[in-house]
């Protein structure tokens, strides 16, 4: 391995490197990062940062786990590689096991593997859309909500086009029907706003019957486009109306999964279950790209047939990898004998005091949290490119923490092995930095 110094590392990242979601014409640089252990990160030059968004939501029992490492180790020795059409093998099956028992959907689903959350969003769409094909209806259309983001992926790109984050790519994408949603803090829902959003489902299944192929919701937290919260009633709800018309409900949990939101699966907490679910990021305990789509004995049964016709197209050279489905065992492992739920509960109360200290800012709005997920808005500004997220970003790196804004909206989803101390001195930093940047609200 190149040990290379942290400025020639740069130079180095700058000549050859394109990076996700980035505007290179910026000029900041990256942060060269070395090692990571717990819930700390740690740059080349030996500088120590808190992980306060678990590494993009996908790491959840802490960096450098011994336990998932050994499994990899172990398993790639085993067998590192083999296609998945025409062969299977034991951590696969195993997997599709713990994930339908967390779910408790034993003997009532399949597991479909992927390998990333976009694709999983990918194959839900193409599951609810083929169902209808394969009873000969052409049903192109997918209600979603607004604000809504489901991956970068061209399918995953339309269905989370209200983002606001892909208007470069509008003339690829197909059309989708956006539905408004009545959002939550402090426990508070407009029940006015909810009605309304309610009437826009029931018209729009009205209005396009003979188009739907199906709804597809960030199930409780809508993420990237905002951290914004809705009531479990209120998804209860819209889901029903959709499933009185045999409409297939996706909850993409892609973010929510492995018990981001209090429980394990969010869904656990809305008394719907849903026809498809999408799960990914925090699947391999945030070690190793892998993603699985839970879809309902119905819709398995819909693609039985004679002849390929019927069949689901589609696969990856990486799918049910088993080295990822090693490590995702791990995770459940982990989950068992580090009480992960209890972890999450314990989070969310160091959260909820960090989120009540800073809530008396001026610039505070919207405080809100929701099982290891906290959130609030900076006031005076709005949306992805708002300078106070990038400003905000910058001085917590300086300060020892990791955060990455969306705009004007910051948020915390530690890893659940983050201290209580470490969450105070995250929310001391906050506080520290936002007391200085009031007048810019
Ligand atoms: N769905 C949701 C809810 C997400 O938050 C994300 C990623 N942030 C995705 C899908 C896409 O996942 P990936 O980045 O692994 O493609």
């Amino acid at each position: 391995m190149v040990n290379d110094s942290p400025a020639n590392l740069l130079t180095r990242d700058r000549n050859t490197v394109w990076h996700p979601f980035t505007q290179h014409g910026l000029v900041r640089d990256p942060l060269p990062v070395a090692s990571a252990s717990g819930s700390v990160i740690r740059d080349t030059e030996g500088r120590e940062y808190l992980d306060m968004i678990s590494s993009w939501w996908v790491n959840l029992h802490g960096h450098g786990r011994v336990e998932l490492a050994d499994a990899v180790r172990e398993q790639i020795l085993r067998l590192d590689h083999i296609q998945f059409a025409g062969a299977t093998h034991e951590p696969a099956v195993r997997l599709a096991g713990e994930l339908l028992e967390s779910a408790g959907l034993s003997g009532k689903a399949r597991v479909f593997y992927s390998d990333n959350g976009s694709t999983a969003v990918e194959v839900a769409l193409k599951i609810a859309h083929q169902h209808w094909g394969n009873r000969g209806e052409r049903r192109p259309l997918f209600a979603t909500l607004e604000g809504a983001y489901h991956g970068d992926t061209v399918g995953a790109m339309s269905v989370g086009r209200s983002s606001g984050f892909f208007g470069m790519f509008g003339d690829l994408m197909f059309r989708t029907a956006p539905l408004p949603v009545p959002l939550v803090w402090k426990d508070h829902e407009d029940r006015d706003e909810r009605d309304a959003c309610l009437r826009a489902a029931r018209e729009l299944l009205d209005r396009e019957a003979g188009n739907l192929a199906g709804l597809l919701v960030e199930p409780l937290v809508q993420g990237a486009g905002g951290m914004r919260f809705h009531s479990s009633e209120f998804l209860h709800e819209l889901c029903t109306h959709f499933r009185e018309r045999s409409l297939p409900v996706i909850f993409d949990e892609v973010m929510t999964g492995f018990g981001r939101t209090g429980s394990f699966y969010a869904f656990q907490q809305t008394d719907f279950v849903p026809d498809l679910i999408c799960l990914s990021k925090g699947i391999t305990g945030g070690i190793l790209p892998l993603s699985a789509t839970i879809a309902s004995r119905e819709l398995f049964d819909s693609f039985l047939g004679e002849d390929f016709s019927t069949a689901l197209a589609h696969g990856h050279s990486y799918t049910a990898n088993p080295v990822a489905c090693a490590a995702a065992l791990a995770s459940f492992d982990l989950h068992r004998s580090t009480d992960s739920s209890g972890q999450v509960r314990r989070i969310h109360a160091a959260m909820t005091a960090g989120i009540s200290r800073i809530s008396s800012l001026s610039c505070v709005l919207r405080p809100r949290v929701l099982g290891g997920i906290a959130a609030f808005e900076f006031s005076g500004q709005s949306g992805y490119t708002a300078p106070v997220g990038r400003i905000l970003s910058l001085r917590a790196q300086e300060k020892g923490v990791l955060i990455r804004p969306l705009g004007n909206v910051v948020y915390l989803m530690p890893p659940y092995c983050t201290t209580d101390e470490q969450i105070d001195q995250a929310f001391s930093i906050l506080e520290e930095i936002l007391g200085g940047l009031e007048g810019l609200s």
